[in-house]
């Protein structure tokens, strides 16, 4: 899509249907301090963290959650650098190619997308005008997107703001599909990129360093172990912790927040709150609990927070029930 002319914009802009998806969709907040932030054009450089040798973990916000600025990350090898997730705008997109070019001039090779939720993939296009492909799942459908792209991407413009999304275009399709596991090889570097399964949403990819032993998460892991699963499903959660544990990782980059010191103890912090979570809901559907009451317990979600802790508890709780109500139904619960 070539950016729409102001009129187009203001047009998608109508404030009753983008409040509306805001509020009924997957979009993701960041929160105000990091909005206008970008729109007053202050610096939003990521902080690199080298895990292995030319091995970068780009660190956005730490402390504020699936609300905070993702994480990305990039491998430099001989003949160029592979790219994971692109940030959550064009802007963020050239923030983090000109980290990358802090520590190499070599070309941006691949981008690889751990998934298609915006806050992950907006910056993708600045990628793509360097010369980069994009590996990616084929599945690009989220929640946020259910009202079509132009109402995705007048959404995020009210999250990120227009000088921010200044030369968007959508450029997560993917030239190198991967709905398994696929091994990309460049320069004597391996990297094995899988889908575990529609765990945080369809097109959830993992992308795995064996020889580093450093695993990039996406969103399958945030640092506070509250991982969403609206767009996804609890069960297919569980076996994707379950397979990130037997990779016996030494560094794991969750797609929001701090890297952890031990990536063991937050797959193992984000299994119990969703094995807790199935389980209080099982339990209520098998007693006939309403799903009114068997929230009771939780905080409200805040509508003009979507993705704010308590909103994350709220509605996987919701999309849990359902979850348990469609399987003590015996219809089948994972997709
Ligand atoms: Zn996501």
């Amino acid at each position: 899509m070539n950016g729409p002319g102001p009129a187009g914009r203001l047009d998608l802009l109508s404030p009753a249907s983008a409040v509306f998806r805001l509020v009924a969709s997957y979009a993701l907040f960041l929160s105000a301090t990091a909005v206008n932030a970008q729109v007053t054009g202050a610096a939003q450089v990521p902080t690199l963290r080298q895990l292995a040798p030319g091995v970068y973990a780009a660190v956005g916000d730490t402390g504020r959650g699936s609300e905070g600025r993702p994480n990305a990350g990039f491998v430099v090898t001989d003949s160029g650098v592979v790219v994971i997730d692109a940030l959550a705008s064009p802007s963020q997109g050239e923030e983090l190619l000109r980290s990358i070019r802090s520590i190499t001039r070599r070309p941006v090779k691949w981008v690889v997308l751990t998934h298609h939720h915006p806050d992950h993939h907006f910056g993708t296009t600045v990628f793509r005008r360097a010369g980069a492909k994009v590996i990616a799942h084929p599945d690009r459908q989220t929640l946020a997107s259910e009202g079509g792209e132009d109402a995705l991407m007048a959404d995020w413009v009210r999250v990120v703001g227009l000088d921010a999304m200044r030369g968007f275009e959508f450029a997560d399709k993917p030239d190198r599909e991967v709905t398994g596991t696929d091994t990309l090889l460049l320069s004597g570097r391996s990297f094995v990129i899988t889908h575990p399964g529609a765990a945080h949403s369809a097109g959830d990819l993992m992308i795995w360093l064996p020889k580093e032993r450093v695993l990039f998460a996406g969103d399958l892991l945030v640092e506070d172990g509250v991982t969403m699963v609206v767009d996804g499903n609890s069960e297919v959660l569980l076996k994707a912790l379950a397979s990130i544990d037997s990779l016996q990782a030494r560094s794991v980059v969750p797609g929001h927040g701090a890297i952890p010191s031990n990536p063991r103890m937050l797959v193992q912090r984000t299994r119990t709150y969703i094995t807790d979570l199935r389980s209080a809901m099982r339990a209520a559907v098998e007693r006939g609990t309403p799903m009114g009451r068997a929230m009771a317990g939780l905080p409200p979600a805040i509508e003009t927070r979507p993705v704010s802790l308590d909103s994350r508890r709220r509605r996987n709780a919701v999309r849990v029930y359902l979850e348990e109500e469609r399987a003590y139904m015996g219809l089948d619960s994972t997709p």
